[in-house]
């Protein structure tokens, strides 16, 4: 049995303790009603314990800083640990929102507004959105303002396509458009034949990404802009991953309207358990003067995370930001090149920061996933996007270096071996971790996050 295995209440013992603390000179008197009723719950372990069963959980953890997370639709890249210093310099980090004359962050918004519209070819940002869908609401709660600042009420259908980050259309839903799928062709890609019947004047618009999230580049855009945009509607872009397209081409010049950008995925900040996260969106020059009138946060949204965002691109620079869109393709097709003849690969094409395989024979997706982790690495995106049964979507990220993706190649060819050879080993998987294979929905449904006393 290993250490972890035991509660910090199992490895209690009555009167073992931890702490000292010193008596107090006089008596402390605390009126009744504040008074327990009866003794505090508590584990009685010594330091020994109490250090040993915290340092055992922080390593049960596994993140970006501990190995290789291949997790497609959700870049995971390396978060340098500089944007933390400058995160937590003082003058930054003890001002408060209602402070006036933080003149150090006025700069900062202004300067991370200047950059992300040369980045993305928008002409301005707001940055209250806290995280990517929070992003999209704002951003289409902007485009629903933009039709009816023009009298237009009409426009209550959205248009999404079948491979969408789910987000998108719960979002749309949320704002009160109605969605409306457009199908993938065979190809992966939108199918504008398919686009042109659901066009007219009651659309608000579309809601696309490019790559799209079979990694897949959207080589109609120009098409579909010239579309949507003939019969009145707007083009959003969900920039969560924008990795492949950094420095190569930019979202405004392929005409759409508003994005939002994940600075928690494409611009390094550190995310995963919930946040803190920054969703910030930008609008072509039409839709400046709306900006203010949509609200989504208190103050300044995540200023914490958006100086980290700011520390990065000026860490990189012009030059080097330029090259990131390159090598987050490059890494992903070496991987897909290198693993095609033992995966399938239903789209056989030049992918961009991301791609999916369906599967391989002799033991299904879910085997993989877990066989994964005993070999020390996050499990991939699986079962999303919804078009392949057995899919596997992985993004390596552009900051990984050539051993790392070889590394995982191997092993990504070793479980493939014993797929074939020894299925079992898989279907049981994983052997190393502390836990194995829960029942995934009660998990989910009645999820035990905390020991209960009687
Ligand atoms: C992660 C992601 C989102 C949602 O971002 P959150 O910050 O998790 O809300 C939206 N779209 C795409 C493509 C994403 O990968």
């Amino acid at each position: 049995m290993k250490y972890y295995d035991k509660l910090i209440f199992e490895l209690s013992k009555e009167g073992r303790s931890a702490c000292t603390l010193p008596l107090p000179d006089r008596k402390l008197e605390l009126p009744e009603t504040l008074r327990r009723s009866s003794k505090a719950v508590l584990p009685q372990v010594s330091e020994a314990d109490v250090v040993r069963h915290y340092t055992n959980l922080s390593q049960m953890n596994f993140g970006v800083d501990t190995g290789f997370y291949p997790l497609g639709s959700c870049t995971m890249k390396y978060n340098p640990k500089i944007n933390e210093e400058v995160a937590s310099l003082p003058g930054f980090r003890d001002v408060h929102p209602l402070q006036p004359g933080a003149k150090g962050y006025e700069q900062l918004y202004e300067e991370m507004d200047k950059a992300l519209a040369s980045i993305t070819g928008m002409a301005h940002f707001t940055f209250l959105p806290c995280a990517g869908a929070h992003g999209e609401l704002t951003g289409l709660m902007l485009m629903r303002s933009y039709h009816e600042s023009r009298g237009d009420f009409k426009r209550k259908r959205i248009i999404v396509p079948d491979s969408a980050h789910g987000t998108n259309p719960a979002s749309a839903a949320l704002c009160g458009l109605e969605v409306v799928v457009v199908k993938s062709g065979e190809n992966g890609l939108v199918d504008v034949e398919s686009l042109k019947p659901l066009l007219g004047d009651d659309l608000a618009g579309i809601m696309l990404t490019n790559p799209n999230t079979l990694g897949l580049f959207e080589r109609d855009i120009k098409a579909i802009a010239e579309l949507v945009h003939s019969c009145g509607g707007l083009l959003y872009y969900d920039g969560a991953n924008m990795n492949a397209l950094m420095g190569v081409v930019r979202p405004g010049d392929m005409g759409f309207d508003i994005l939002h950008l994940n600075l928690h995925k494409t611009f390094s900040t550190p995310h995963g358990g919930g946040g803190p996260g920054s969703g910030p969106v930008g609008v072509c020059n039409k839709l400046v003067s709306l900006l203010p009138t949509v609200r989504t946060s208190a103050f300044h949204g995540n200023a914490g995370v958006i100086l980290k965002a700011y520390a990065y691109i000026l860490m990189l620079g012009k030059e080097n930001i330029a090259k990131l869109g390159k090598l987050a393709c490059l890494n992903a097709n070496y991987i897909k090149e290198e693993l095609k003849d033992c995966y399938k690969l239903p789209i056989d094409t030049v992918c961009k920061h991301e791609f999916v395989f369906d599967g391989l024979e002799g033991a299904n997706t879910l085997d993989v996933a877990k066989r994964l982790l005993d070999y020390g690495y996050h499990a991939p995106t699986i079962y999303f996007p919804l078009l392949f049964h057995q899919a596997i979507m992985i993004e390596p990220t552009e900051t990984e270096s050539k051993e790392t993706l070889d590394d995982f190649i191997a092993v990504m060819r070793k479980i493939a071996c014993e797929a074939k050879e020894n299925p079992e080993l898989l279907h049981s998987a994983p052997h190393n971790t502390p836990v194995s294979r829960p029942d995934e929905t009660l998990a989910a449904r009645q999820p035990v996050l905390k020991w209960q006393s009687q």
